[in-house]
């Protein structure tokens, strides 16, 4: 809940109402400011990351989820972690991480219903809970949910002709609570829903049983609930990372709704009050089947509304506002454009039905530090009452819509399958749907994925395709689609398959959506295809011998001549490898984003290469300058210091007290600086001993923290524009320069952009912003006075570089080249401009 004031203005929801038909005499107190909200200083480091090691190790554990071999239940004995009096939730009444695994392992004894298992675990090394409730199977009954489950998602044109088949089947739900882990009540209620079937004796309680399986990720963010943190240990917001899946926990949602396929899905936030309930305003995404999803959605939100209105907590007596539906009470604000968020992500996998449902009561942030205890557990109650509420009607909901819920999530697949056009949803298909409501996109035949750029983006693509569920073939033979000749081995994703909007959310451009909207909830560009490195193209035509793939091929090369190689740096693979033969002491020279390996370490080229697949080529004669691993002392976000560390660079993280406290600079070669760094803010001391790091140093700078860094400490001539706050996407760029630029892809990525004006003769522009657009995808406007707007960035340079008087190798970056992990294909140009700022400048001194 951290919002710049900047973004406040832009990310409330904005009480208009052209659709609205509330019937509610009292306005939602505003703003309801979505608690997604996520500036350029966004976010920090939690208190306990663990060292890389671990936090790989932890990752590498990731099962499977749901094994299709047993019945149900399965009674696992979950293990106990130690007790931490320290966890957050203690002192708001609810139950800490220790206790969960203790009250599993009770409720699968107490009846025939409840399964729990450990599905992975989070950054932190916390177990990752699913609780499945069902009535009893048998194996052969969990494998023919099993059959019933795939013929759906892969048969569905044969899935909807079988009249008997949703008779047979297990509608599957999906609850995942406390995904940002300041958000604490879903996890309580789930445990107190779950105990309510485990035991009931109900007779409707059995039938909803019998006819479904639900499921409940008990605590999404672990490290998060223990340190009373949005976000996880990593520091990321894990709710924003389903286009990438940089995070365990993620990976391990992902694969719940994969293998489960919900048809319903909830997430549980909080707190907005009242209570929030999902479908969201325009402007929609595109690659959903909406008609579809907002029947279904808006039906369970009309019932979840009354499940939590029906409490009888009153604005009087206990200061809980009615529930409130944005679709319907909303114009703007509170969209469902970009599949950061798990509701957004889930309908690519058959959930017709998703909602992200905000309790009311706020009891983080300085409530939690300033609310009595007493008053945080009141509310803390309330809230998990609402939250029980919210889950006990989508229940019933699905119960009650059973045989149309699965219907309608084999028509999403059938449509795919069978690559029908985009739907344009009819007006009023439910009251209130208008005009502003209805997106469309263009499906191409299908993708085509080629390492033109680089092989090992391609691979990455793939291989992140495939743990999407997304269908990926391998060309058996060369062939031609829209006039170009594409080589054997090239990747084709065709279409025609049952998560085809999952494929092309990820693989179009996406839309420039400024014209349509002016307030959007988080980002509105993103792209697979045009960030991450690989070549890919949309065609419209598909003849191609193909066979299916499940991992991309192995990219690594080395080639036979004799003599020097050469590693040139165009994808985070190359940066990994260099790194490695950096860090084994390796002597390689780098010049114009290359680095030659000396015929000697033939043997440690070889060995990286098969690590990380990355190709060497002939090097010639060595003519750049020695380079040596870079050492990074960064006052970077935590997505950035996670890239960096992800890269193989070595990084302390500093701030402003770090300096001031008394620095150390002599094992450092480039300082990094985007958040958390005031150079007006140094005491002379720090002042002093920053100023003589700059004379044989380098700098890197990002966003409005790194330009205002630059101005400060005398670097560059360059004057910093800012565009509009909130304005993000993929921007089209021109890349001109050798240090940073060259070589890059031909599209970058912004958040609040920055262009660089008034350049003095030692700067060089690496890359500007095209004169056309430059924005491809995403939002940006102008501000009020006019300023700010795509218009006033066209042609102005985007990254910048040169040599400051002092002799200090200075990028300026105004691009976002690692937000949020997302753009892969961004991340050598951080590389690059470390490399060369270490270079030219380390060299001097370190002889
Ligand atoms: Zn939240």
């Amino acid at each position: 809940m951290r919002l710049p004031p900047a973004l406040l203005a832009a990310l409330l929801v904005i009480p208009l109402v052209p659709h609205a038909v509330s019937a509610d005499p009292v306005a939602p107190p505003a703003p309801a400011v979505r608690d997604f909200g996520n500036g350029p200083e966004r976010n920090e480091v939690a208190a306990d990351v663990p060292e890389r090691a671990e936090a790989l190790a932890a990752q590498a554990e990731q099962p499977g989820t749901l094994s299709h071999d047993r019945g149900y239940p399965r009674r696992t004995r979950l293990p106990v972690p130690p007790e931490n009096p320290a966890d957050a939730s203690i002192k708001l009444g609810l139950v800490p991480h220790h206790g969960i695994a203790p009250r599993l392992n009770d409720l699968q004894q107490r009846g025939d219903r409840v399964s729990a298992q450990v599905i992975g675990r989070s950054y932190g090394g916390r177990d990752l809970y699913l609780v499945t409730v069902t009535a009893p199977e048998s194996a052969a009954g969990t494998r023919e949910q099993e059959r019933i489950r795939e013929r759906i998602e892969n048969d569905p044109a044969a899935a909807a002709r079988d009249r008997k088949l949703v008779k047979r089947y297990k509608a599957p739900v999906f609850v995942n609570a406390n995904i940002h882990g300041n958000e604490w009540e879903g996890t309580d209620a789930a445990l107190r829903v779950i105990e309510e079937l485990a035991t009931s004796k109900d007779p409707k309680v059995a039938d909803l049983l019998a006819r479904t399986r639900l499921y409940f990720n008990i605590t999404a963010n672990p490290d998060g609930r223990v340190n009373g943190a949005r976000q996880n240990g990593a520091g990321f917001d894990l709710n924003r990372d389903f286009v990438t899946a940089s995070q365990p926990e993620v990976r391990a949602m992902r694969q719940i709704m994969i293998d489960a396929q919900p048809v319903t899905m909830i997430d549980l936030h909080g707190y907005v009050n009242g209570t929030l309930i999902e479908p969201t305003t325009p402007p929609h995404g595109a690659n959903y089947e909406y008609d579809l999803f907002i029947q279904d959605t808006y039906a369970n939100g009309l019932g979840m509304e009354a499940a939590v209105n029906g409490l009888g907590y009153t604005v009087e007596k206990d200061g809980v506002y009615p529930a409130q539906i944005p679709f319907r009470d909303s114009a703007e604000g509170w969209d469902d454009w970009p599949p950061i968020f798990t509701p957004q992500y889930a309908p690519f996998h058959g959930a017709v039905a998703a909602h992200t449902v905000e309790i009311p009561l706020r009891v983080n942030g300085s409530d939690y530090t300033q609310q009595p205890v007493e008053e945080l557990r009141r509310r803390s109650a309330i809230n998990t009452d609402v939250a029980a509420a919210a889950i006990r009607a989508t229940y019933a909901f699905v119960r009650d819509r059973h045989d149309r819920l699965i219907a309608d999530q084999i028509e999403v697949f059938r449509r795919g399958a069978a690559g029908e056009p985009s739907k344009t949803v009819p007006l009023g298909i439910v009251p209130g749907f208008g005009p502003e409501d209805v997106y469309n996109t263009t499906f191409p035949r299908a993708y085509v994925v080629t390492g033109r750029r680089s092989e090992a983006a391609a691979a990455r693509l793939v291989d992140h395709l495939i743990a999407n569920d997304v269908r990926v073939e391998r060309a058996r033979h060369a062939f031609r689609a829209d006039g170009r000749t594409y080589p054997a081995g090239s990747y084709v994703v065709d279409m025609r398959q049952p998560k085809r909007g999952l494929a092309n959310v990820m693989l179009e451009a996406g839309a420039d959506i400024s014209p349509r909207v002016d307030a959007m909830y988080d980002i509105s560009g993103w792209s697979h295809g045009l960030l991450w490195g690989a070549g890919v193209d949309g065609v419209t035509s598909l003849r191609v011998q193909a066979d299916p793939v499940k991992a991309a091929a192995p990219t690594g090369s080395v080639p036979r001549t004799p003599g020097a190689l050469a590693l040139k740096v165009t994808d985070a693979k190359d940066v990994l490898a260099l790194n490695d033969l950096l860090a084994q002491g390796t002597a390689v020279t780098w010049a114009d984003g290359a680095a030659v390996v000396p015929a000697s370490a033939r043997a440690a080229a070889r060995a990286v290469s098969e690590r990380y697949g990355v190709a060497f080529t002939p090097g010639g004669t060595a003519s750049g300058v020695p380079l040596s691993q870079v050492r990074i002392a960064a006052a970077a976000s935590a997505d950035e210091l996670f890239t960096l560390r992800e890269l193989g660079f070595a990084v302390t993280p500093v701030s402003t007290a770090v300096l001031n406290a008394g620095y150390d600079w002599s094992g450092t070669d480039v300082l990094f600086v985007s958040s958390g760094l005031s150079y007006t803010a140094l005491n002379p001391a720090a002042r002093a001993a920053l100023d003589a790091f700059l004379t044989a140093g380098g700098v890197i700078t990002r966003g409005a923290t790194g330009a205002a860094f630059n101005a400060a400490a005398g670097l560059l001539t360059a004057t910093a524009v800012a565009g509009r706050g909130d304005a993000n996407g993929v921007v089209r760029v021109l890349s001109t320069g050798g240090h940073v630029g060259g070589g890059s892809p031909d599209h970058s990525f912004v958040y609040s952009p920055r262009w660089f004006t008034g350049l003095g003769p030692e700067v060089t522009v690496e890359q500007s912003y095209a004169a056309e657009g430059p924005l491809v995808s995403g939002h940006w406007r102008p501000n009020a006075d006019g300023t700010g707007g795509q218009d006033a960035a066209r042609g102005q340079a985007a990254v910048v570089s040169g040599r400051d008087e002092r002799g200090a190798a200075v990028v300026l970056f105004g691009t976002e080249p690692m937000f949020r992990n997302h753009p892969k294909g961004l991340f050598p140009q951080v590389a690059k401009a470390l490399y060369w700022a270490s270079s030219v400048t380390g060299a001097a001194v370190k002889g």
